[in-house]
């Protein structure tokens, strides 16, 4: 985004390194993958905790801007989000790259999904008042152009409104404690590469809510530990029945670590922001 060259290495994966840019703080994958390496099946987060995120994010998006909209989701996954906007009162649409998630969506939730990616789906003139999407802008190879295309499928006085993390511009001790997810994560911003990728976009913010992840990734990671220690020793024959009721258990103790507790907590480390946005 800066033409500017790095060669400061702050962590590595997978024979991934992450260099830092010096003018913005963009930590960007190096090399960068191929197209081919990334599977875009490939998902770190649980299902059960998608579901319960997405109703606090439809809550939060629907008293910002209202409901009676026309929403697409890109990446619309399994469709919890999509299904949670739906009760809010949106009309909702998913793009989804996945056909086995689309079929999920639509017999369990009853939601029309689009098969495709952002970057090439021809949307033939139907256009959102809302475009709405998690964690993407890590992934796009190319982010400014994926937000272009969004844009085309908006409608006048449309919202684009996403959650991003923001793990560039900290203290690189921050790295030590859980992994960046490269090279999946192409691009990892700090605040001020985030204000730069919007500006160039011509991306105006109307709203946005911080949250610090440090309780999610300090107090989870303790949690995590003492429940599956609690699930080993006293229903190890029976784990593989009560498995789910784990994962209930963790996501919903991650949920209330990541949005609830984290709204409040100090902002400082990684950090996840909703936004909704509108072109200039
Ligand atoms: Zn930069």
């Amino acid at each position: 985004m800066c033409h500017q060259h790095s060669s400061k290495s702050v962590y590595q994966e997978k024979g991934y390194n992450s260099l830092v840019c010096p003018e913005c703080g963009l930590l960007f994958c190096n090399p960068l993958p191929d197209i081919e390496t990334i599977n875009w099946e490939m998902d770190s987060h649980s299902d059960p905790f998608y579901k319960l995120s997405s109703y606090y994010k439809a809550r939060w998006l629907n008293k910002k801007i209202g409901k009676n909209m026309i929403l697409l989701e890109v990446g619309s996954g399994n469709g919890h989000q999509l299904h949670a906007f739906a009760q809010f009162g949106y009309e909702v649409f998913g793009l989804e790259p996945n056909y086995l998630r689309l079929g999920y969506m639509k017999n369990i939730y009853k939601i029309m999904g689009y098969q495709g990616f952002i970057e090439t789906f021809d949307f033939n003139s139907k256009k959102f008042d809302v475009i709405f999407h998690v964690d993407l802008l890590a992934h796009f190879p190319d982010p400014f152009l994926s937000i272009e295309q969004m844009k085309k499928a908006l409608k006048q006085n449309g919202y684009i409104s996403f959650e991003v993390g923001v793990v560039g511009g900290i203290s690189s001790y921050w790295y030590r404690l859980f992994p960046l997810g490269l090279p999946q994560h192409r691009w990892l911003y700090s605040e001020k590469s985030l204000a730069k990728l919007l500006q160039k976009a011509q991306l105006q913010v109307i709203h946005k809510t911080t949250h610090s992840l440090v309780p999610y990734l300090l107090i989870g990671k303790v949690v995590n530990f003492a429940l599956l220690s609690v699930m080993m020793r006293l229903v190890s024959p029976l784990i593989g029945k009560h498995a789910s009721i784990f994962f209930k258990i963790n996501s919903a103790i991650s949920n209330f670590l990541r949005y609830k507790l984290g709204r409040y907590f100090p902002k400082v480390g990684p950090l996840t922001i909703l936004y909704i946005t509108k072109p200039i």
